[in-house]
């Protein structure tokens, strides 16, 4: 047992209790006890005075292995993006470089306070591999795009990976088609199928850009979320990546079949692809899910900077400071980004859950003043002052050093492949 004491809980519990001066006890991967100031005789105990302890981040899209292109290729629209810069060299990659790729963006999600995430990218398995040796969990899945000419040894590939961590306590697994327009309706409609037949989530970008959404029903009559629902896959519990322009047809459809947003409101932003309808989507009781999308179109992959953005942005896109508020941003960057994804073991500070949760340095100028801690967090705080990550009941990241990684040589493994694979010439 191991027991954090003397610290100021932000539970993000059904009452969001606050609870100063509290104790967090974990045995194994589990939360035993949350609550006032209790002792734990002979248990080892960590001392959090001066701290705050609050739920780990669950980040629900992201490209761990696109660490590589951050900064390649910036300032550009996201087809233009996409087509002639991050396709081409996404081809060079190798299971290694997208394995070292995903370390390093490993090592930035433990440091950020990032303990679940859900990733799509080319091979998987080199994601799990990487989530593991980080001490980290999650969604992880084979992307599938018909425009692949080896499409079917992908999807073969993709099932293979979901048999292989069918019964992992820390990887689940997602069926993911890239989206609308690199994928044909044919293929689609059978993806679908074998995710309700293997009981997995679909993980697909949807109505990112307004090209994208119009682009659509020029070509099949029909909005991406009214063509994916035609095609049955709404069936499967779908996760629908960006969902910008979606219309209140669109949200019904989403939460009659109980599927769930994934919002990116800095990838969007940068990419200039517009601002999602996040208040009007919980105000229909979609769940949503806090993102950043890959380092290649945000850039960081620090979900604190996108809860500060996604109450703001709202704020500007609705012209009403009321519209967002810093306990909702908090809410869908933990409890609700993981109940949107299908975890409801975790996301809180609750007894029974999963003792995934970040303590943060409270001796800041930016958070010295206790008015409101929710507020003080959402509005004011930073990464930065994350002093120690806890994953699964393990500390992974105390006060700089990461536990479970060697972070030179993840550095330099991925510098080195940069060096040798992608650098251009
Ligand atoms: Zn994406």
């Amino acid at each position: 047992m191991r027991v954090f004491q003397n610290a100021c809980l932000v539970t993000v519990n059904s009452d969001f209790d606050v609870i100063e001066n509290g104790t967090i006890a974990t045995e194994g991967t589990k939360i035993t006890y949350v609550g006032p100031h209790r002792d734990f005789p002979g248990a080892e105990t960590v001392d959090c005075s001066g701290k705050m302890i609050m739920p780990g981040f669950v980040n629900g899209h992201i490209h761990m292995p696109m660490t590589f292109f951050r900064g390649y290729s910036d300032d550009m629209n996201l087809q233009d993006w996409l087509n002639n810069r991050i396709f081409p060299l996404e081809a060079k990659h190798t299971a290694d470089t997208q394995y070292h790729g995903a370390l390093l963006a490993a090592a930035e999600l433990t440091r950020t306070g990032t303990t679940t995430v859900n990733d799509m990218y080319l091979d998987g398995e080199q994601v799990a591999r990487a989530l593991k040796e980080a001490g980290l969990s999650g969604t992880v899945s084979t992307c599938v795009m018909s425009v692949f000419p080896d499409v079917e040894d992908r999807f073969r590939s993709a099932l293979e990976l979901a048999e292989r961590y069918k019964n992992d306590p820390d990887i689940r697994t997602a069926i993911a088609p890239h989206a609308e327009y690199t994928c044909s309706p044919k293929d689609l409609r059978y993806w679908g199928e074998m995710a309700v037949a293997t009981g997995q989530p679909i993980h697909i970008h949807c109505s990112e850009t307004r090209t994208e959404h119009e682009e659509c029903i020029e070509r099949h009559g029909m909005t991406p979320v009214e063509l994916f629902e035609s095609l049955g896959m709404m069936e499967a519990k779908m996760l629908l990546a960006h969902c910008v322009w979606i219309t209140e047809r669109d949200m019904d459809i989403i939460k009659a079949h109980n599927a769930s947003v994934l919002h990116n409101p800095c990838s969007n932003l940068k990419l200039a692809s517009g601002m999602a309808p996040v208040p009007r989507m919980l105000e229909k009781g979609i769940g949503v899910s806090l993102s950043t999308d890959g380092a290649a179109s945000n850039n960081t992959l620090d979900l604190w900077e996108a809860m500060r953005f996604t109450a703001l942005i709202e704020k500007a896109n609705y012209l009403d400071p009321l519209v967002m508020n810093a306990r909702t941003s908090l809410y869908i960057a933990t409890r609700g980004s993981a109940l949107a994804l299908g975890y409801d073991d975790r996301g809180s500070l609750e007894e029974g859950l999963r003792a995934d949760f970040i303590v943060v340095d409270l001796d800041t100028p930016a958070m010295a003043i206790p008015t409101n801690m929710i507020n003080l967090i959402v509005y004011s705080g930073n990464s930065r002052d994350i002093v120690m990550t806890v994953a699964g009941g393990e500390i992974v990241y105390d006060h700089g050093e990461y536990r479970k990684l060697d972070i030179e040589r993840v550095c330099r493994q991925a510098r080195d492949d940069f060096e040798n694979i992608f650098r251009d010439r």
